[in-house]
């Protein structure tokens, strides 16, 4: 018996864990060494002493558990926190289990405990580095992803589910049916064949290419992609990143855009230049024109009035048409050279009406040979508008001539329409329409900068210098988006002036 009792102390004083075994009155019968280094208790010789003499601090909580366990149930926690008497905390797991006297009664209690401090700590941090991982993750718009090829089973990072559309790991994502169904359709056999390529020769890839989310947003994603094989070569799993680069590729565009206009910027200033210098050595000849058809046409009056014939009126009618357009000339290079002096025009009170029959009466030349049809519609109460004539006529001149060059090919009728109507309260809104073509898409969104021509020979200024004119009016010059068929552009001139 004495030699049993001995093997027995030995097995309880070895054990590698904490292990105390107390009487009913919880005074000490056994423990093992590692219960002392456990709890910090040096070399005392704890045999016969009370648990709460050893403990003194030891909270009201553990004192009811022992009296529950002392009723013969046994209780058990994974992880409890336990606060020294130096003020360190540990970590550990714990078992009470009441034993028993040979008539069945509780005798006492045993005790099993494990110092769980190094596992616990180690866990937090592992969560707390999870957790920066996952917020750099979503600052960066950066996902990461693994791939079981054996198995087809993809386990995506949360950002990935975020990046595709998805809510945060709301299913088993599979590589055909998941991933590969989202890139889109045009990028999908490009990305399905580097994903072969990287499996069988085990080169890793590093693509950008479009996916398309469940509520139909397009965005652009970076993807790398590396393979793990086994010692034969055979592949076992792949792993790599997405990134969100969407913001990136737009700015990026952006700002491509933006050097382009400030090339264009600087071309046209020096167009300016350019044009200002022509501007001024046209002026001579144009004077001169206007002075010869003068004088012709005087002279063909005199004539006229001793020989009529027909021939001598259209060759006087014509003579007053080159007069007429060689005035003409010579003001709109006049205003030219105001627009780049950043002089104001002079604005008056001008009736619509008559500014179109103007502007029609200019044209009808081109618009009987380009067999054209004239559809204007001016309401006659429509409010007088305080413009710059020559200039608004200009823009009209523009706008009707981009019409009749946009219909040069077009079989059935070709019509334009002039139509003004009361705009917004101080403005009236002029729109010049024709039944060619419609904007082509090139040209769509970049329509009013400098230089944009479809045409041959075109120099791509009507429509920028018309809206710097009519934006110096404080109005607006746009196009009526969905015309079928055709082309509208419209302007809203202001019934008072703004200066
Ligand atoms: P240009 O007439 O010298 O080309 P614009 O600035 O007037 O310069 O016009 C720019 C471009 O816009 C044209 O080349 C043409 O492609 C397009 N465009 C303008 N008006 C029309 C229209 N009514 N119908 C179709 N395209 C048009």
């Amino acid at each position: 018996l004495h030699e049993s009792e001995e093997r027995l102390r030995i097995l309880v004083q070895c054990a590698p864990a904490g292990v105390a075994m107390l009487d009913h009155n919880l005074r000490y019968m056994a423990h093992s060494r590692r219960w002392l280094t456990d709890y910090q208790l040096g070399d005392r010789d704890l045999i016969g002493r009370h648990h709460y003499e050893v403990f003194s601090g030891i909270p009201e909580r553990w004192k009811e558990i022992h009296r529950r366990c002392l009723t013969g149930v046994a209780e058990r926690c994974d992880e409890d926190r336990l606060e020294h008497a130096d003020g360190s905390v540990d970590y550990m797991r714990w078992e009470i289990q009441p034993w028993r006297t040979a008539q069945g009664d509780v005798g006492g209690l045993v005790f099993f405990t494990e110092m769980i401090t190094e596992r616990v700590l180690a866990q937090a941090a592992l969560r707390e580095s999870r957790k920066r991982l996952a917020e750099a993750q979503e600052i960066a718009h950066l996902g990461n992803w693994n791939w079981d090829c054996a198995t087809d089973k993809i386990t995506w990072s949360d950002e990935v589910y975020r990046i595709f559309g998805h809510p945060v790991q709301s299913f088993q994502p599979r590589y055909e049916t998941d991933f590969l169904a989202a890139v889109h359709p045009e990028d999908r056999a490009a990305i399905h064949q580097a994903t072969l390529a990287t499996l069988q020769t085990g080169k890793p890839y590093l693509m950008e290419h479009r996916i398309q989310r469940p509520d139909g947003s397009e965005r652009i994603v970076r993807e790398q992609g590396v393979r793990d094989a086994d010692a034969d070569g055979k592949p076992m799993r792949m792993y790599g990143t997405v990134q969100d680069v969407t913001e990136i590729r737009l700015a990026e565009q952006q700002m491509t855009r933006l050097r382009d206009e400030l090339a264009h910027v600087t071309r046209v200033n020096l167009v300016g230049e350019l044009a200002g210098g022509i501007a001024h050595e046209l002026n001579q000849p144009l004077a001169a024109m206007a002075n010869y058809a003068f004088a012709l046409r005087s002279t063909l009056q005199g004539q006229l009035e001793s020989h009529h014939t027909q021939e001598m009126e259209d060759c006087l009618s014509m003579a007053r048409a080159i007069e007429d357009q060689a005035v003409r000339g010579g003001d709109i290079i006049r205003k030219l050279q105001g627009l780049m002096r950043r002089e104001s025009s002079q604005r008056i009170l001008v009736g619509i009406g008559s500014l179109v029959a103007e502007v029609t009466e200019m044209l009808a030349y081109e618009v009987q040979s380009a067999r054209i049809e004239w559809d204007v519609e001016i309401p006659d109460d429509l409010p007088r508008v305080r413009i710059d004539p020559i200039q608004i006529q200009q823009v009209l001149l523009n706008l009707c001539r981009n019409g009749i060059e946009a219909q040069r090919d077009v079989g059935r009728v070709r019509r334009i329409r002039i139509s003004a109507r009361t705009g917004e309260p101080g403005w009236v809104v002029l729109c010049v329409r024709d039944w060619g073509p419609g904007l082509s898409e090139e040209v769509r969104d970049v329509l009013f900068a400098p230089f944009v021509t479809t045409k041959q020979g075109g120099m791509g200024f009507g429509l920028p210098i018309s809206r710097r004119i009519i934006e110096a009016h404080g109005g607006r010059l746009w196009f009526t988006p969905d015309i079928q068929p055709g082309a509208e552009f419209c302007c809203s001139l202001p019934i008072e002036s703004l200066q």
